[in-house]
């Protein structure tokens, strides 16, 4: 729960402080990346995705004064990302003091934030950051940083064209308009390389029997009813304790496992070398790291599993997998190697699945772009399908070719979705993690718009007479 904001909130000195750190840290301030020869409605960079991935790298482009940079996003205002949408847990799982969207100006950190809005005593007295609060610190820092990000834009399609340029199909209010832009970064979240996972057995049940722990449940209509869970990840705690909150009489969590698990190594990446040099690890020992993490899956944070054992209605159920789901009178049979379980409602916990090819707004991309299985074969003890089918990206987080020479726009198509984390690292979109992210896929836009002029620049350069002194003052001067 959050603090009662302070009676005065600082949030207006905040704000000039923020002004002044950036001024002092606005060399080199030219703009420099020429007009698009397409015309000026060419975008420089388009950012798919308003979470807190999409703006930072909106934030880090603007800081290295690339202009015409837009981010669409297809939440409505002030809900991008999952925090006050499907997210259910009380409290963020990464450490408080995180940085991240701020790309190092101390002014623009959670901390710096949350001190002006509820005074600095909070601080110290705070354990973990709340989600409202998080949400409140992300639109916060988009408005004082001005970034141009449009809400309720969700792209459709995203086409590389023959004169090198994308075209964005981007819906609004119902209407569908076309955006052109020299680069593009996917930053669509978890889902954006994938799909939700509901195992076919659900889909023997009527809709409305069943939800994904990422859909929007209303939770008050599962007051007084017995709710079933598949997988033990930390949104099924979640979910189990947003249905029990809301009254339900049971909330029992179903999983193969014999045990829950207890470490988690995510929480030990957290240190500046894997953070930063992960993706120059060679392709066996990142695939090494992201196999384990898949095999030994991760427990929910102590909060997390705190407040959902310490309800009454609560139920873990090990060593239990789900068979088969039939209706019945009322509710759901669900078939276990133990017996048949008998629940009013089910939820399926089963995670996300990266597969480019699920993705609708990415038809025209997938089929061109390499995959971890096209470049690399893992010791066959080692094989793992799910890991094969993750995009094969490069050290600026770009999209390789499938077949070289095939698709020669991949380097200017950039991500950081679920997918990109073999490549880019486990957390790589994750506050813990955007300081290091970010950068490097600034870096690879950057990189791109430069060197795509680089004769005109060349031109440019030549034709400059670059006067440092008056030619006048020069002539007389010392004689
Ligand atoms: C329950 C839960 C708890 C979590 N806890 C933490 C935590 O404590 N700490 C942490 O670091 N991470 C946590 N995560 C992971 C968290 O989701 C990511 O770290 C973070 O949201 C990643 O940011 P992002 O910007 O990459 O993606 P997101 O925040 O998911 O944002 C993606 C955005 O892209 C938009 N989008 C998607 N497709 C399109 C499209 N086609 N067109 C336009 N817009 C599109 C979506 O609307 C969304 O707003 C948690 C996730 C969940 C589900």
């Amino acid at each position: 729960m959050s603090p009662t904001p302070s009676p005065d909130p600082d949030l207006d000195a905040l704000r000039a402080r923020i002004r002044h750190d950036l001024a002092c840290l606005s060399y080199p301030d030219k703009p420099w990346v020429r007009p698009s020869a397409a015309g000026p409605e060419v975008l420089n960079c388009a950012i798919v995705g308003g979470g807190q991935f999409g703006q930072s790298v909106a934030f880090g482009l603007q800081r290295e004064r690339v202009n015409g940079v837009v981010v669409f996003d297809a939440n409505p205002a002030g809900l991008a990302g999952p925090w006050l949408t499907f997210a259910r847990m009380i409290m963020l799982r990464t450490p408080k003091d995180l940085t991240g969207p701020d790309l190092g100006v101390g002014s623009l950190t959670f901390r710096a934030f949350y001190e002006a809005r509820y005074g600095a005593g909070a601080w110290e007295r705070l354990f973990r950051i709340s989600r409202p609060d998080w949400q409140a610190y992300l639109n916060w820092h988009r408005e004082v940083t001005g970034l141009d990000v449009r809400p309720a834009h969700a792209v459709t399609a995203v086409s590389p064209r023959a004169d090198g340029l994308f075209e964005l199909q981007v819906q609004h209010e119902g209407r569908t308009h076309r955006s052109l832009a020299r680069t593009v970064v996917l930053a669509t979240g978890a889902e954006g390389s994938g799909a939700r996972v509901v195992p076919p057995m659900f889909r023997e049940l009527p809709p409305s029997l069943y939800a994904h722990t990422n859909d929007a449940i209303d939770f008050t209509a599962l007051a007084g009813k017995r709710v079933g869970i598949l997988g033990a990840g930390a949104s099924s705690f979640d979910n189990a304790s947003a249905a029990l909150e809301a009254g339900a009489a049971a909330a029992e969590l179903c999983f193969r496992r014999p045990a829950l698990p207890l470490s988690n190594p995510r929480r030990w990446m957290e240190f500046a070398g894997f953070l930063a040099h992960y993706p120059e690890l060679p392709d066996l020992q990142r695939w090494r790291y992201m196999k384990r993490l898949l095999d030994i899956s991760q427990p929910p944070p102590e909060p997390t599993f705190r407040r959902a054992v310490e309800m009454p209605g609560f139920k873990l159920r090990p060593a239990t997998p789900w068979l088969a789901l039939r209706p019945q009178a009322g509710g759901v049979q669900v078939d276990t190697p133990e017996g048949p379980l008998s629940y009013d409602f089910v939820i399926a916990g089963t995670g996300i699945v990266v597969d480019l090819a699920q993705r609708p707004e990415l038809a025209a991309i997938a089929p061109h772009v390499a995959l971890w299985g096209d470049r690399f074969e893992p010791p066959a003890a080692e094989a793992d399908a799910r890991l094969a089918r993750f995009p094969y990206l490069d050290a600026h987080g770009a999209f390789t070719e499938k077949t070289p020479g095939a698709a020669p726009w991949a380097g200017r198509l950039f991500a950081n979705f679920r997918g990109a984390t073999l490549s880019l690292g486990p957390s790589a979109a994750s506050n813990s993690n955007i300081r290091y992210t970010a950068p490097r896929i600034v870096s690879g836009i950057t990189r791109q718009l430069f060197l795509s002029d680089a004769d005109a620049v060349y031109d440019e350069f030549m034709a400059q007479q670059h006067h440092e002194l008056a030619a006048q003052e020069v002539s007389g001067a010392g004689g």
